[in-house]
């Protein structure tokens, strides 16, 4: 049996690589996750949505039965542990942009499908005169959003206080592979779990992976009015996480990939709010981040194709909430039970990008 200082090295401290954290914990393995908060990360800009009907057609989100319930108890639970407000439970608000949108809604909603993510109570306009709801709209339930900050900065303190965490910036060549090990900075561990969002295409291990990230843009306002606890979501969404404050978002833009605020993203999103609500508002921040996603959509998880040492948690997209505790579970199964996994997901789909 070998002996490590730790038996896995966790790369990155989004979503992806916290969640990772916590079943590895729940399942009594000890891990060291090296992270550098001087980086940029997608899930600090994120607005934390959670909706399990999205786009304008009204689409269930894929394994949405699946991936809800247990993001819900898992973030639950966290709650719990790290006694931080990190689940907020609201309805998403879609105001219809016309009497032929109307009929086409309420007609899919007869689906028994996503009849459970449709609310069976009266349209709640009367309740939103601050958003333009000429035609009416539909009340999407078992949505929210979940506080990515409290949610990293909480997790953070407490893997810290037990040195399960370090501050560190990761460069590729400290870490020394070898079949029985990992090493790096002088510790031996037994396996190496990549988690570092779009930076993966500056790490050698696996930037041959198809991802195709999309840069993004989120606004927050205060708005001169108390708003109400609902998502409002036509294109783009406004998201109440204060008294009168919304974040406002978001935009999607490949040329330039970087992190910096843009001004014709913000005029992007305010013309696009302006049409949704009816009140003054201030600007009062902005913030822009890099989504890790893959040509078919689907999470990047798995072992790498030579080295059963090393391994990946990413690909997380636009979904990064939903989707990180769902199949963090699932990798641990697969790496501690050797469980398969679902090859939807799993990087095998992607070999032969490897071996050409
Ligand atoms: C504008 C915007 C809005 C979004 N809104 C939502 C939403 O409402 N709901 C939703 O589910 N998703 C949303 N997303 C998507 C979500 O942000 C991602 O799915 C998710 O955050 C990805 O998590 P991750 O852990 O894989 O990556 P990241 O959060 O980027 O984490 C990777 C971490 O690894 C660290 N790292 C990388 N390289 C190194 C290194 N060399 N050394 C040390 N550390 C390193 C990075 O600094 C970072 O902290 C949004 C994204 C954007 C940009």
């Amino acid at each position: 049996m070998q002996q490590f200082d730790y038996d896995y090295l966790i790369i990155g401290q989004g979503i992806g690589g916290t969640a990772l954290a916590w079943h590895l914990h729940e399942l009594g393995k000890s891990f060291l996750i090296i992270g550098d908060s001087s980086m940029p990360s997608s899930s600090r800009v994120a607005a934390g949505i959670f909706n399990p009907l999205t786009g304008k057609k009204l689409v269930k989100t894929w394994l949405a039965d699946d991936l809800f319930p247990y993001a819900k108890s898992f973030y639950g639970s966290l709650e719990e542990k790290l006694d931080r407000k990190i689940v907020h439970l609201a309805p998403i608000y879609r105001p219809f942009r016309s009497i032929a949108e109307q009929n086409t809604y309420l007609a899919q909603t007869a689906d028994p499908a996503i009849l459970p993510y449709i609310a069976n109570t009266p349209d709640p306009r009367n309740d939103l005169p601050y958003v333009n709801a000429d035609f009416g709209g539909l009340e999407v339930v078992q949505s929210g959003w979940i506080d990515l900050p409290v949610l990293l900065d909480a997790s953070r303190a407490y893997f810290r206080n037990q040195n399960l965490y370090q501050e560190a910036t990761f460069a590729p060549a400290d870490l020394v592979r070898t079949e029985e090990r990992i090493e790096w900075h002088g510790q031996q561990f037994g396996m190496a779990v990549f988690c570092q969002g779009f930076f993966a295409l500056e790490n050698d291990w696996f930037n041959w992976l198809p991802f195709t990230p999309v840069k993004g843009q989120i606004l927050e306002i205060a708005a001169d009015i108390t708003v109400k606890p609902y998502i409002i979501n036509q294109g783009i969404f406004a998201l109440p996480v204060a008294e009168n404050r919304m974040k406002v978002g978001a935009t999607y833009s490949w040329d330039p990939l970087d992190w910096k605020v843009t001004e014709g993203a913000t005029g992007e999103l305010k013309s696009k709010l302006d049409g949704l609500i009816n009140v003054p508002y201030t600007l009062k921040d902005a913030f822009a981040g890099i989504r890790p996603s893959v040509r078919d959509r689907r999470p990047l998880v798995g072992v790498h194709p030579e080295f059963p040492n090393v391994s990946i948690f990413n690909g997380l997209g636009t979904k990064g909430v939903t989707l990180a505790p769902f199949f963090a579970k699932e990798l641990c199964n697969h790496l501690i039970d050797g469980k398969e996994l679902n090859p939807l997901v799993n990087i095998k789909r992607y070999f032969s990008l490897y071996f050409r």
